[in-house]
């Protein structure tokens, strides 16, 4: 059908007097906004294929180019803004369903930013941690309820399988298909220096990434893609997808264009067409389902591996929890409605599930009324966007956090959020060879290395001004926490108190 002209989002601002008509701008963008008028004999830009990656405006050798937010608008009101007449235009045009990338923009609150962190001043000093040993490292999974002893006195070893992170910092879910294979690269490298893991999302473990292995957390979700007895050794631990933050209720969803020859093998799925991975797993619906699984897969590697659920944060998410935590799993992984995601239907990744920090204070406080908080260790993922986050995380009850979009913004990412047209011009969210090698694995997992090291520094300053030396005392220390503006049921969900109190 004929579309409905649409004004565009952003404008291609050119400063005629600096541009030098080099066409770098041209060749450097994927959505063939500029080109040269041989006519007029200058650069012009269409604005309407405009995403606002920023690439032109950073490789402009002249500084000529700035993109702005139109100031165009629809007759809006408060309830028609000019976003949902957009969306309703573009519906009455193709009658799909839309697609969106990365987390829910929309303005939710940010409970983080309703959550203050304590300082030791007089009594209870601070801790240096430049002189002051500080731990950060942590590990995930089942711990023992007790002490044992044989007769003879020693220490009986009937420890579950272990994550060991050097910082309770892990790299999100990203699978091969919907990141670039160089971005892979830099994650696994970055695992493997830190001494943390990376995560294969629902894509499937190229080969050549078998050498990260120790570093590497396999995902097994719905569509199965990838999923065989290499994949199932590879690796440090295996996570079972059961939900994700981004889009609770429905399966992935990888676009045709992604699905080049080599993800095509990684996944074991047909080249170029959509791949879809089904809502449900078809073997899943009760907890004894996902116990039998878990079991599998722990049947499957000799038990040396733990196995991890993610769900997505949802109503009843503490009972779900609680669920999990008895069906043998050794590690919950909860993920936000902030995560991002390489598509989503926008529908549903902007009003489907629950604000993340209410999520995990509920199922820590839940696991611990029930007693079975140590039978299971808690990571929490959608959008940890500092260091702050991750010590406010841990102190309502996170065991670890996942990192993603923070992740990809390291890596370069301008979050423009079209992840899912494969058109990414910083060579992340793309399988397009001549996008691909713009990203430089030897920078970006640097980058990345860079990035958890500043944060980790910061988390150990923050627990020295506490008067706190280890990740362990922080966990689930609600009383380093004080809510500022929030309501009686607010902090009584987050078990936290109003500052002043
Ligand atoms: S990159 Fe900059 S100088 Fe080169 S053509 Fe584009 S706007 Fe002009
Ligand atoms: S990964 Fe690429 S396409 Fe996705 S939001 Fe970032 S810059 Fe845009």
């Amino acid at each position: 059908m004929e579309p409905l002209f649409i004004y565009p989002e952003y404008e291609v601002v050119r400063d005629e007097a600096r541009c030098i008509a080099c066409r770098v701008c041209e060749r450097q963008c994927a959505n063939e906004v500029h080109y040269y008028d041989e006519r007029l004999g200058k650069m012009l830009a269409d604005s309407t294929k405009c995403v606002n990656c920023h690439r032109c405006v950073c490789v402009c050798p002249t500084h000529a180019l700035k993109i702005r937010k139109s100031d165009d608008t629809y007759k809006v009101n408060a309830n028609w803004e000019n976003s949902t007449i957009n969306e309703v235009y573009r519906q009455a045009g193709t009658g799909g369903v839309l697609l969106s990338s990365m987390g829910n923009p929309k303005p939710y609150p940010v409970y983080w930013d309703k959550l203050l962190v304590n300082a030791s001043q007089v009594t209870n000093p601070s801790i240096d941690p430049l002189r002051e040993p500080m731990e950060t490292t942590v590990y995930l999974g089942k711990k023992s309820a007790k002490i044992e002893r044989d007769a003879n006195g020693r220490l009986r070893d009937t420890l579950a399988p272990q994550l060991k992170l050097s910082t309770p910092i892990m790299f999100s879910a990203m699978s091969y298909g919907s990141i670039s294979y160089n971005a892979h690269e830099s994650l696994a490298r970055a695992a493997q220096e830190l001494g943390i893991y990376y995560n294969t999302g629902e894509g499937g473990l190229h080969r050549d990434f078998y050498q990260y292995g120790k570093n590497t957390i396999v995902q097994v979700a719905s569509g199965r893609f990838g999923v065989f007895a290499e994949y199932l050794e590879n690796n440090a631990a295996i996570e079972i997808k059961m939900g994700q933050g981004a889009k609770p209720g429905i399966g992935g969803h990888l676009p045709g264009e992604k699905i080049s020859d080599e993800v095509s093998v990684t996944r074991m799925i047909p080249k170029g067409v959509d791949a879809i991975s089904p809502a449900p797993h078809h073997d899943i619906y009760s907890i004894e389902d996902l116990r039998q699984l878990i079991f599998s897969l722990k049947e499957a590697t000799a038990y040396k591996k733990p196995v991890i659920v993610k769900i997505a944060a949802v109503h009843n998410v503490a009972a779900i929890a609680s669920g999990i935590a008895r069906s043998g799993a050794d590690i919950i992984a909860l993920d936000g409605f902030r995560g991002g995601t390489g598509a989503a239907p926008t529908r549903i990744r902007d009003n489907v599930g629950i604000p993340i920090e209410l999520a995990l204070a509920a199922i820590d406080a839940r696991l611990r009324q029930e007693g079975i908080r140590d039978d299971v260790s808690l990571v929490v993922a959608g959008s940890i966007r500092s260091s702050a986050d991750l010590v406010k995380a841990i102190a309502l009850g996170a065991d670890a956090c996942y990192i993603g979009t923070a992740a990809l913004l390291a890596l370069g990412c301008h979050l423009c959020r079209t992840c899912h047209s494969g058109k990414c011009n910083w060579g992340i969210a793309t399988q397009r060879p001549e996008l691909v090698k713009r990203l430089n694995p030897d920078v970006g997992y640097k980058r990345l290395v860079n990035l958890v090291h500043a944060w980790t520094h910061e988390l150990q300053e923050m627990m020295g001004g506490m008067g706190i030396n280890s990740v362990e005392a922080l966990r689930g220390n609600r009383l380093m926490l004080r809510g500022v503006g929030l309501t009686e049921k607010e902090l009584s969900i987050l078990g936290v108190r109003h500052a002043g109190e």
